[in-house]
């Protein structure tokens, strides 16, 4: 770094998976890195127990998995600042202005990694269950549901499609659709419903989960008829999928970036924004597959890219 008013060479907001890997990549061609963080570092994954499909390690708790995330770009050099950051600036000079709510820090480069969270849908005990019987990845989840019940909820495309990856596990999925219609294309749908593991409840919303450790009880209503209900069945054996869409943490650098129809960022190859020396990596692009070893290798790109981009920036 040779300019003493920058306060790194790259400043990555998000330490998360992303994050921490565009540190590791960043730090490792001898850029000065600052990642900043809200929270507890590590991200999304730092929220669930079990993380079975990060390859090369068969089984990690996701708080394990977020630390050493962490351990590793600091053991390079990387420096985490605790902050939460409130407002993006591109100033005249290229250069950009991360305001924090405890400071300003400024580099030539920026890396966007803020993630993006599930959306809920609200009913009582989503929040309460979330990790005992309530998730919102299929991907990540779906293994732990073999030869149980599955409720999904969702109309959309995702929700078809992750019910029917979600066979492979169940031994039976409910589909719980508000309406009296999926908006799913009718091609995604018609495949979904030739699906003999596979059926719907019509016009329906969950209202409430009840539970002990894990879930007990699952309360619906009827759209239509305004009818309520409870189903039982013994703790543990079922679960409830919320695909109701994901929202990416896009808000502080929105006019900075293009947005694609998901909410995410749309990048380059390389992760480059519309603006020059702005990247994003991890949830927060417009992407098919949100998971650690996506968002890692987006942080990898991300970080060579910075350092490239800062190279020329320095000449
Ligand atoms: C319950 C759950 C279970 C999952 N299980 C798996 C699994 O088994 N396997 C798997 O591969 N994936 C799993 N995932 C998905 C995986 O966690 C994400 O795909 C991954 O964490 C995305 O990494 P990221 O770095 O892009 O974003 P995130 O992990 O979302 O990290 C973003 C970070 O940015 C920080 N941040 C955001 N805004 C600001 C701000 N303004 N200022 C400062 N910091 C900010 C956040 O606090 C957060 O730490 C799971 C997700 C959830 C929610």
């Amino acid at each position: 770094m040779t300019d003493s008013t920058m306060n790194a060479d790259v400043i990555i907001v998000g330490g998360g998976p992303a994050g921490y890997a565009a540190a590791v990549y960043a730090a490792r061609a001898s850029l000065q890195v600052l990642v900043v963080e809200q929270g507890m570092p590590g991200g999304q994954i730092a929220t669930t127990d079990e993380v079975e499909n990060y390859p090369a390690i068969q089984e990690i708790s996701g708080a394990e998995l977020g630390q050493r995330f962490q351990e590793h770009a600091e053991a390079l050099g990387a420096k985490t600042v605790y902050a939460m950051v409130t407002a993006v600036r591109h100033e005249e000079d290229q250069t950009f202005t991360v305001v924090t709510d405890q400071d300003e820090l400024r580099a030539p480069s920026l890396i966007m990694a803020t993630g993006a969270t599930p959306r809920t849908v609200g009913f009582e005990g989503e929040d309460t269950y979330r990790g005992r019987g309530i998730s919102y990845c299929a991907t990540c989840d779906g293994m732990f549901y073999r030869g149980k019940k599955v409720f999904v909820i969702g109309g959309g495309n995702a929700a078809c499609e992750e019910a029917m990856f979600l066979t492979n596990f169940a031994s039976e999925v409910v589909v719980v659709v508000r309406r009296d219609q999926f908006r799913a294309p009718k091609g995604v749908v018609d495949r979904m419903l030739a699906n003999p593991k596979i059926s719907v409840k019509y016009s329906t919303s969950v209202t409430k989960v009840e539970g002990g450790t894990f879930l007990h009880s699952i309360a619906f209503k009827n759209n239509e008829s305004g009818e309520t209900y409870i189903e039982e069945y013994p703790e543990g054996s079922f679960g409830v999928f919320v695909f109701a869409g994901t929202l990416p943490q896009t808000e502080l650098f929105s006019g900075l970036v293009e947005l694609g129809g998901d909410g995410g960022v749309i990048t380059e190859e390389n992760m480059a924004t519309k603006t020059p020396g702005l990247f994003c990596a991890g949830d927060v692009r417009s992407k098919q597959l949100r998971q650690v070893i996506t968002a890692a290798a987006d942080g990898a790109i991300a970080g060579t890219a910075a350092y490239q981009y800062v190279s020329e920036f320095r000449k």
